[in-house]
């Protein structure tokens, strides 16, 4: 592992405030490119037959998002109220889930039901069909919750993609102007989830800036570089990247929290998904973990538990 220690400057690279678009919603079409690039990923790697079953999963979230029905959505005092206080509008903590959520794993449970899965998988599919009401709801609570430790990590990733399905849904019917920056930039805007990954993008106004990539809903929010995604704190950061690799993805570390967080350059290879590229580096997580630092935020997609 190579490391470097990075102390950046306000304004060293950012334009000014005003000037930057704040916020990005997940594309109607995210669970297709995504499938995509975990297949992609999945050729000759050593968790390929996980990220080929993740693609799989992704493949049936796009099919569940294109035929989902909008929930219900806040009205404008509600928005009114959320922009005043600076609070995430459609808070993965707080709001009430809609029965529809249930309907959406239900057409991803189905649709992977007809795919070509491992024995295991299959029967964790038989098994959440099977599931009562109260135990899918208690277990979407703990998700919503970042709560992971006490979930199956066989049936984690089902109950995630509903959710992400639901909640992606409700962002792309509200539209990016239903939302405000917080004062916590560290929390996505719109579910007010931790994010999974930031991304630094390359190309149009938004060249070299940092997005954070919400961990639940897909969104990407903008945050100034110098300031650590946890603790806020501006006093530096260590890069840490895996040996030999292109430097693409880099895990990026506050020396005030020891939490850290993985920064996608676009610039070096334009393909990569926040998700799908932060499980296929999980030997860097190994690492770092070595290293006595902790993640910034979850992948719904696996667990260590
Ligand atoms: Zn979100
Ligand atoms: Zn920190």
């Amino acid at each position: 592992m190579t490391t470097e220690t990075c102390i950046l400057e306000p304004g060293q690279i950012e334009a000014p405030a005003g000037q930057i678009r704040p916020l990005f919603l997940a594309e109607g079409d995210l669970f297709r490119l995504r499938a995509e690039r975990l297949r992609f990923l999945a050729k000759g790697h050593s968790l390929g037959d996980y990220l080929d079953f993740l693609s799989l999963l992704a493949d049936a979230q796009q099919e569940a998002l294109n035929h989902f029905s909008v929930p219900p959505l806040p009205g404008p005092n509600e928005q009114a109220l959320c922009r005043e206080h600076g609070m995430p509008l459609l808070s993965a903590r707080s709001m009430p889930l809609n029965p529809l959520w249930r309907k959406g794993l239900a057409m991803i449970l189905r649709q992977m039901g007809e795919d070509d899965l491992p024995v295991a998988a299959r029967e964790t599919v038989t098994s959440l069909m099977q599931r009562d009401e109260t135990g899918l709801e208690e277990m979407a609570g703990r998700i919503l919750a970042e709560e992971l430790d006490d979930i199956s990590p066989a049936e984690l990733p089902f109950v995630a993609a509903a959710l992400q399905v639901y909640f992606v849904r409700m962002a792309s019917a509200l539209g990016e102007g239903a939302f405000s920056q917080l004062e916590q930039g560290g929390i996505c805007p719109v579910c007010g989830s931790h994010p999974v990954a930031g991304i630094v993008r390359s190309g149009g106004a938004e060249q070299g800036l940092r997005y954070l990539c919400c961990s639940l809903c897909a969104s990407q929010w903008h945050m100034v570089r110098i300031k650590c995604t946890a603790c806020e704190s501006t006093r530096g950061v260590s890069l840490y990247t895996l040996e030999g690799s292109n430097g693409a993805v880099r895990a990026e570390s506050c020396d005030d929290c020891n939490s850290y967080l993985k920064l996608l350059y676009l610039e070096k290879d334009g393909r990569m998904e926040a998700m799908a590229d932060d499980l296929a580096t999980l030997a860097l997580d190994m690492l770092m973990d070595r290293e006595g630092k902790s993640r910034g935020g979850p992948n719904l997609f696996f667990h260590p538990g």
